[in-house]
């Protein structure tokens, strides 16, 4: 699932965003205009998706399909298709929920402080669409040391054997 980049930026407001080959290359970093709180998000994205990522919800831990998957490819953005995360950096957390050591790109995940339920957390989100992904701790394996705990419907999975047929 991609946004939609003929619409016009109300805003004109653009983020840098590294862009990717299906097999994970970089291409480099290109202006996207930021996708704002009007867009269409509820006739978009399914009711989990959208209670994710526009309404800081959790996924029930072990019950997302695909929270343990270890199969090659890439993880986008369900909401704007900005790539996130790859399989490569994806590890065994035994906590329910796709963890990741790092993000693909450091442009492509944005972070801010997340004080709700009286904690003090650190919160992950899309830096082009603002979508709520999951938190970051500092328990993470090497080479990090760090835990991308994201929600898995939150995440488009686009395996390296379907983004790499011809179009
Ligand atoms: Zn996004």
């Amino acid at each position: 699932m991609t946004g939609d980049l003929s619409q016009p930026d109300r805003h004109q407001e653009t983020v840098p965003i590294a862009e990717f080959s299906p097999t994970g290359t970089p291409l480099g970093l290109r202006s996207l205009p930021r996708l704002d709180s009007d867009h269409e998000w509820k006739a978009r994205l399914s009711p989990e998706a959208y209670a994710v990522t526009r309404r800081h919800a959790t996924d029930p831990p072990f019950k997302v399909p695909g929270y343990d998957s270890h199969e090659a490819g890439l993880y986008r953005c369900i909401c704007c298709g900005t790539a996130l995360f790859s399989s490569m950096t994806k590890f065994d957390s035994g906590t329910g929920w796709p963890s990741f050591t790092a993000p693909l790109a450091p442009e492509n995940v944005a972070t801010r402080e997340d004080t709700s339920y009286g904690m003090r957390r650190t919160e992950v989100l899309c830096p082009r669409c603002d979508a709520h992904l999951g938190h970051l701790f500092p328990d993470g394996p090497a080479p990090t040391g760090l835990r991308y705990c994201i929600n898995r419907s939150a995440l488009d999975f686009v395996p390296l054997s379907e983004e790499n047929r011809p179009k």
